[in-house]
């Protein structure tokens, strides 16, 4: 999927899963019936499963990832609401989308077959970075790309994603990268780092070394930083960008250029990054 745009088109960045396709919705569903569990939306504590009931190590849980992704259940993943209409109104408003999504390149038919299934014309280009590629095979010496990397080989003005992790990483980057966070959802509301070996561990492993239950609260965020806006929904989303539009032709959340200020706040943990993340 490459269609051609303008030169001149002013280009949004915008996550895949859960921000327009319900899949850890899906997944929590295949894995209920898979393995007999009751697994909730709301038990999605955070971005990386491991760290949330019902998956096991990391290595199990990438095994069920592999296989939740041969299901029919992938391919049949079920839209956001609002984000066909959001879609529409973005590029009404001349914006050209082009998803930046975790997925590996090799899942490249299915996820452009679903895209211009439910949102057809509406996605220019699709950018894959195969964030967990290395967990297939940790010889393998990936190149790590980041979400932030492709936003500036793209100069996309911003990011829409779900992912705490990636809209920290964009809105603090250097030149910054506005960030959307989208979603009322669980997982995003607190980073998920992996600095150190707790980081790796089950969830029922963590909750003993924590004990308590509750444990993740700690790492709630209290405050984003200002090139950050949280998204509830869809219409949310096109709102802010529509007073960030209002308010200069580039969008940048007010600030006065487009270059880290150094008063960005930055996370708690730089997200190191490791074979899992
Ligand atoms: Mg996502």
């Amino acid at each position: 999927m490459d269609r051609e745009v303008p030169h001149s088109t002013r280009v949004i960045a915008c996550d895949l899963d859960d921000v327009l396709c319900q899949t850890n919705l899906a997944v929590a569903q295949w894995h209920n019936a898979r393995y007999g569990t009751q697994m909730t939306l709301d038990e999605f504590y955070y971005y990386h499963y491991w760290k949330n009931p019902h998956w096991g190590t990391p290595d199990e849980t990438l095994a069920k990832v592999h296989e939740f992704y041969e299901s029919k259940d992938f391919q049949e993943l079920q839209p956001v609401d609002g984000a066909k209409e959001g879609l529409e109104t973005l590029r009404d408003m001349g914006f050209s989308v082009q998803i930046v999504t975790a997925r590996a390149g090799g899942h490249q038919v299915e996820t452009e077959a679903w895209l211009e299934k439910h949102f057809p014309g509406l996605v220019n280009k699709v950018h894959y970075t195969g964030e967990f590629v290395r967990m297939q095979d940790d010889t393998v010496n990936v190149e790590k790309i980041t979400k932030a990397s492709v936003c500036h080989s793209i100069s996309a003005l911003l990011i829409i994603d779900d992912c705490a992790n990636h809209t920290f990483t964009c809105a603090s980057a250097s030149p910054v990268v506005p960030s959307i966070l989208f979603g009322d959802y669980q997982w995003n509301q607190r980073l998920s780092v992996t600095e150190d070996d707790k980081d790796f561990l089950s969830h029922d492993a963590r909750t003993l070394i924590e004990g308590q239950p509750g444990w993740w609260e700690k790492d709630n965020l209290d405050s984003l930083p200002e090139t950050m806006k949280r998204a509830r929904s869809w219409p949310d989303a096109v709102q802010h960008i529509s007073q960030m539009q209002r308010r200069r032709e580039r969008p940048d959340f007010g600030l006065n250029n487009s270059k880290s200020n150094g008063d960005v706040v930055r996370p708690r943990a730089a997200l190191h990054l490791s074979k899992y993340a």
